[in-house]
């Protein structure tokens, strides 16, 4: 196994990644920015390096200063968690280049899903359902219009290049196409600097279910089942869970293999999500692939009793896949609930401030809590607001979802807005419960949660 693997992220995840590599005799190396100096997962490392400045762009972004620092403490891996460079192509290939293991897939597959568009062209020749909608190259402003008028209205306007839920644009008539296109245009050039749009059919009531893929470097691969990520604020997930509600044995399997196969489509290797949308007749439509470890792993492995971290480090070190699909099972059921620094009653407008009281539900077989920060730490302005991530498990829905809002109720955060009021509300909601969930939950369930 590797011996001295870098962490090239911070937070909840390098926590996350500490505690796997740990229990496998790795060692690891930290990376702290300015404001990070005195971070949970700085103390929980082997080792810390310094990387730069608190901004990411001078610290946890800077590709070339990281790889000089791997080199110099003789890290045989990087792992790259997600968000910063965990998709960035130019990264992995600077890794390969210099005799460091990326954990993550080959650089030509994050290149080949870098863009939606190219992704859905490879998905369409793969015979993988997609959404309706045109993804080619002519972006004439007329040209882009006539599609979606051929299509009908409602289309969504959506950035080749987007993520989290920016530069996306709901059309509902054709009057308002221009003024949508140019502003998904506009947020999609200052986020990603690339402004090539795409048009899909807007589903109106879809769920978002995603599958998690895992392949080796010998061509096996397997699917380990399915995450509902339905209820969004603004495209991003807040609670996710898995299974699935409604699933049936055979849309599982038909699931599953299509995300294989839109991995085999790209010689996949690691750990990788197929997001699709779902309609209620049970219709699929691949959306795009995300080719690292997500945010909600975690809900998965509670329900498989698998270390995705491990299996990505096993995959990266060349051994074959831990486990066949047969030997692959479902137990009991599963939620995971982002807990933010964002005042619900303003806007979700991220808050700062220190965590003068930080008093998470106690672990157990039950209660997980995924976080980077202790007491005392503050929440700063230079990254994503996340505190922690309260995973609960249970052996069915039901019972899983009444550890969720008991757990809501015993996590005590002081010093700074949070979330935890609003998810405790959504969680406890009469339609949540009954599973009447799709990614409009939130705007149709407003007067109820806020
Ligand atoms: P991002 O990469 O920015 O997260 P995605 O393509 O993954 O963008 O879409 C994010 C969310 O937007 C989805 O989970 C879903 O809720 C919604 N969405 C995306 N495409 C469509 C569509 N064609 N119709 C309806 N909702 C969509």
């Amino acid at each position: 196994m590797f011996t001295k693997l870098l962490i090239a992220n911070r937070g909840e995840i390098s926590c996350r990644i500490i505690k796997t590599a740990k229990r496998m005799g790795i060692l690891t190396v930290a990376l702290y920015s300015d404001a990070d100096q005195h971070a949970l997962h700085v103390k929980m490392a082997d080792e810390a390096v310094h990387v730069g400045p608190s901004p990411s762009k001078d610290s946890y972004l800077q590709a070339e200063k990281i790889i000089k620092i791997a080199l110099k403490v003789g890290a045989d891996a990087i792992h790259p968690g997600y968000g910063f460079l965990s998709e960035n192509a130019t990264f992995a290939n600077l890794c390969k280049q210099n005799d460091i293991v990326f954990v993550g897939p080959p650089v030509a597959a994050i290149q080949a899903m870098g863009s939606k568009s190219a992704a859905k062209q490879i998905m369409e020749k793969a015979n993988v359902p997609l959404v309706p909608g045109y993804h080619g190259d002519d972006q004439s402003t007329d040209g882009l219009k006539s599609h979606a008028d051929k299509m009908g209205y409602p289309v969504l306007l959506k950035a080749a290049a987007g993520g989290g839920g920016k530069g996306m644009r709901q059309v509902w008539q054709a009057s308002e196409f221009y003024d949508a296109l140019a502003a998904a245009k506009r947020e999609a050039m200052s986020s990603f600097n690339d402004d090539l749009m795409l048009v899909e059919k807007y589903l109106t009531e879809p769920r978002h279910v995603e599958i998690q893929v895992f392949c080796d470097n010998f061509g096996d691969g397997v699917y380990l089942f399915e995450r509902d990520c339905s209820v969004q604020r603004r495209h991003q997930k807040i609670i996710e869970e898995a299974p699935a509600f409604g699933m049936t044995q055979a849309l599982r399997a038909q699931m599953g293999e299509a995300a294989l196969k839109a991995a085999k489509a790209i010689n996949y290797t690691g750990a990788g999500t197929v997001e699709f949308l779902l309609d209620s007749d049970g219709q699929f439509y691949f959306m795009e692939m995300n080719t690292r470890l997500q945010v909600e792993h975690p809900v998965t492995e509670m329900i498989t009793g698998q270390d995705l971290v491990e299996w990505q480090l096993r995959v990266a070190y060349n051994e074959p896949l831990p486990l066949a699909q047969d030997a692959l099972s479902i137990h009991g059921h599963a939620f995971e609930a982002r807990i933010y620094a964002e005042d619900p009653n303003n806007e979700f407008l991220p808050a700062t401030g220190k965590l003068a009281l930080l008093q998470p539900p106690i672990e157990s077989e039950h209660v997980r809590v995924d976080t980077g920060v202790v007491q005392g730490d503050e929440v700063s302005v230079f990254y994503d607001p996340m505190i922690a991530k309260l995973i609960v498990w249970d052996e069915n829905r039901d019972k899983a979802l009444a550890r969720l809002t008991k757990a809501l109720t015993e996590y005590h955060i002081d010093g700074v807005v949070t979330n935890i009021e609003f998810l405790y509300k959504l969680a406890s909601s009469a339609p949540f419960k009954a599973q009447q969930i799709d990614t409009g939950f939130i705007e149709k369930n407003h007067d109820v949660l806020l």
